[in-house]
């Protein structure tokens, strides 16, 4: 197991409770989908769709085949659902069939194709509003309404479509691309409506429709910019302490003398650096906490270090060698993070390299759990 030179820990019972909000704030007639792809965002996939079953979900999304057949895995073969964002890879179709998997279909290739492939078997159908990246785009949406059989007697378990701008409240686009949404969906009675992620989600009722697919949320990210963050934390990060030295005025530090110490004091190199997601963005920006002290990043991040000038610490209270340092936790935020690499929440959450320790936290211990969803249909 080795000694951890910085640790993650994902708090699975806030996720639990995160998630577990969604489906008071949505009501019982929507249900609330899990966004699991990039390994649940860099926490886990296997934990964290372990936790969402266990509270009720029954959809989840990926966005490569690759990350779907890791899910399908550790689930039971057919249940619950999980749906492939990147759609139906050229070739891959018997893959889909065999392991119980529904692709989302973004063209009306992909629809005649999995048609064709496998007949009377489930997917979801994605057209775009707006976003102009994936799903039917406008040519493509007319050509099935004029002529239904397009869609080749494909089921579809869904329609949906997402959001450009939703994380920006009042956005001009974002009630364009739900206006559109409804006029298109129309055309499918009956068939389940999806288009919210966390920001939509958090728009209001009517941005809910029949399943909403928050992501980052899920994982504590405020999901709106720039407005309180209702969420419970998921996330907490520290890193060990590898040396404390002695710096005197004048001196540089790290990789192109890029920092130079005014005054005699000390500073502390830490275990982890831009191998490990921590971006070098952060060089001379940014802070990790130790006891109550802000400890500024001085000096270029380099692979795997980054060095903390702890001016200002009384000497009693200086860390040592295999002290954790704060880097998120109950001092920062990952958004604080993200700002000061000049990102967002994701990139960081998703960055997350694999030398981190995961250490997956709940008061019942989920992963030794063997259980079957209670609303399983086998
Ligand atoms: C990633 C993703 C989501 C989740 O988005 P968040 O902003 O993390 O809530 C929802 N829908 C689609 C299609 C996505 O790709």
């Amino acid at each position: 197991m080795g000694v951890p030179s910085a640790r993650l820990m994902i708090d699975l019972d806030a996720l639990r409770a995160n998630y577990t909000r969604f489906q008071t704030l949505v009501g019982p007639r929507c249900a609330v989908a899990g966004i699991v792809k990039a390994d649940a965002y860099g926490l886990g996939a296997e934990p964290v769709a372990r936790v969402l079953l266990q509270a009720g979900c029954d959809l989840f999304f990926v966005a490569t085949l690759d990350e779907a057949l890791a899910l399908r895995g550790f689930l039971a073969p057919e249940y619950p659902e999980i749906a492939v964002l990147g759609g139906l890879y050229v070739g891959a179709e018997k893959e889909y069939l065999a392991n119980g998997l529904a692709p989302v279909l973004n063209t009306l290739g992909e629809v005649f194709r999995w048609g064709r492939a496998a007949p009377g078997r489930p997917a979801i159908l994605h057209v775009d509003t707006g976003m102009n990246r994936l799903g039917l785009d406008g040519d493509e949406v007319v050509r099935l309404l004029d002529d239904p059989g397009l869609l080749c007697g494909v089921p579809l378990s869904a329609i949906m479509s997402h959001f450009a701008c939703a994380d920006e409240p009042d956005h001009p686009m974002t009630l364009g691309q739900k206006a559109r949404f409804m006029d298109i969906s129309a055309y499918f009675p009956g068939v389940k409506r999806s288009l919210s992620n966390s920001a939509g989600l958090f728009l209001g009722p009517a941005y809910h429709f029949d399943i909403v697919r928050p992501g980052i949320a899920l994982y504590g990210g405020a999901p709106l910019a720039g407005r309180p963050n209702p969420m419970h934390p998921v996330v907490g990060l520290d890193a060990q302490v590898l040396q404390l030295r002695r710096v005197r005025k004048g001196e540089t530090v790290g990789y192109g003398a890029a920092h130079c110490f005014e005054k005699d004091g000390f500073c502390a190199t830490v275990a982890l650096g831009y191998a490990d997601g921590f971006l070098r963005s952060l060089s001379g920006r940014g802070r990790m906490f130790w006891k109550q002290y802000s400890l500024p990043i001085v000096g270029r991040v380099s692979m795997d270090l980054v060095t903390l000038d702890c001016a200002g610490i009384p000497d009693v209270d200086l860390p040592c060698p295999g002290d954790f340092v704060e880097i998120i936790g109950k001092n920062q935020s990952l958004e604080s993070v993200a700002s000061d690499a000049g990102t967002i929440p994701y990139e960081i959450l998703t960055g997350m390299g694999a030398r981190y320790h995961r250490v997956w936290r709940a008061q019942r211990d989920v992963r030794d759990e063997k259980f079957l969803p209670e609303r399983a249909k086998f």
